[in-house]
Parts: C-alpha cells; structure tokens; sequence
C-alpha cells in the first residue's frame, strides 16, 4: 500500500503500522468483512495484557487473532494481528497488550464503548441488531466498560446476576445505573448515577405502592 497513514486515521489505529486491507465473506455467510491486518511499531514497548506493565517476549501465543471494530461503511471490520504472550514478573506467560482492545475481549474499545453507549439508551435487542452482535456480547461489553470505569473493581457486580447494570457515557465522567429485564431484553429502568443511593431509588419503584414516576 503506498500510503497506510490515511487508513490509520479512518480506522483510529495511530499506535500502529497497516499492513494489508482485505475484503473477505464473513463467517456467518452474512456479506462482507473488512480484514484490516496491522503490527506494532517498530521498537513499541511489550506490556501484559492485565496490568500494562513492561515485559518481556515469552513465545508466540495462540498466534494471529482478530477483533472487531466499528463497522467501515457498510460492511463490518475485523482487526488482525498477532498476539504473541510476554512473560510478566506478575501474572506469567499473559497475551501481550493490544493498544486497541481491552484484555480478554474479541471487540475493540472503540467498538466496545459504542456499544456500551447504545445499551444505556436503547433496548439491548435494538443495540444487538445494529451492531450485529449477540445479546451476550452487550451484556459483557458493558461490563468490560463498566469494570474500566470504575477502577478495575465491579462494585455492583451482586446485582447484576439480578440484571442492574452500571454504564459510564461521556467518557466515562457520567454513569447510568440500568435495569434489564433478561426475559425480554428491555432496558426497564435507569437514573443517573452509580452509587447505592441509585439503585435504592429503583427498589423504592418497585415498592407496592408502584412506581412514583
Ligand atoms: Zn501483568
């Protein structure tokens, strides 16, 4: 490619070098996909994928993964590269950090905070039909936003087997406390706020006397 700084910039990808753009059929048999192939910089710093520390090359790993990104017009982009294992003083033999997702996760943060986005306005089924991703992967792309958020420490994480979700929105300086109804996939409540305070005010709703409104 002669010049694979334009795509960086379309694709939001400035840590890293484009190697190759392919169209491909997706996997579900459902059109087209994107296939953005990228490697890191010359000389970039290894960091453990958990805690972000510098470490050094432990092998290969499970070799090249992909994750997927914000859709590319009307097609879906997957992200592709290698993902070798450093060795850290802490956590071991541990994927190496990827500057574009979160640890752990087939999204990249990009993708993820959109998503996150959409769930605390929009029906989960809604969000999961315009992304193009389960109801499952909401749920735990919210989380991952949400664990992020508020420190590394999910400080809601009782309620949610209960369906109380916590998401940040711009930025991460605000949070909605958010109330799915699993069955049906429906956000059912939110308010502003994250604290104890917020998520007493939903059960005070729920109280006999019915929702204050
Ligand atoms: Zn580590």
């Amino acid at each position: 490619m002669r010049d694979t700084r334009i795509w960086q910039r379309l694709l939001g990808l400035p840590q890293v070098v484009v190697e190759s753009l392919n169209v491909e059929e997706a996997d579900d048999g459902d059109g087209e996909v994107l296939v953005v192939g990228v490697r890191a910089r010359k000389g970039a710093v290894r960091r453990c994928g958990r805690c972000g520390r510098r470490a050094p090359w432990y092998d290969r790993g499970g070799g090249v993964r992909r994750w997927r990104h914000l859709d590319f017009g009307v097609v879906r982009v997957l992200i592709e590269a290698a993902a070798p294992r450093v060795d850290c003083p802490t956590h071991g033999p541990t994927v190496v950090q990827a500057p574009w997702a979160r640890h752990g996760s087939r999204f990249t943060a990009a993708f993820e905070d959109t998503c996150a986005w959409l769930a605390a306005r929009a029906a989960a089924s809604t969000v999961s039909q315009l992304l193009r991703v389960s109801w499952r992967a909401v749920t735990g792309i919210a989380g991952r936003v949400v664990t992020e958020a508020s420190g590394g420490t999910d400080r809601l994480a009782g309620l949610r087997r209960v369906g109380i979700d916590e998401v940040a929105y711009r930025k991460g300086q605000r949070y909605l406390t958010v109330v799915v109804d699993h069955d049906t996939g429906r956000l059912i409540w939110a308010r502003a706020g994250r604290d104890k305070a917020t998520v007493a005010a939903f059960f005070d709703d729920l109280a006999p006397s019915g929702p204050r409104s």
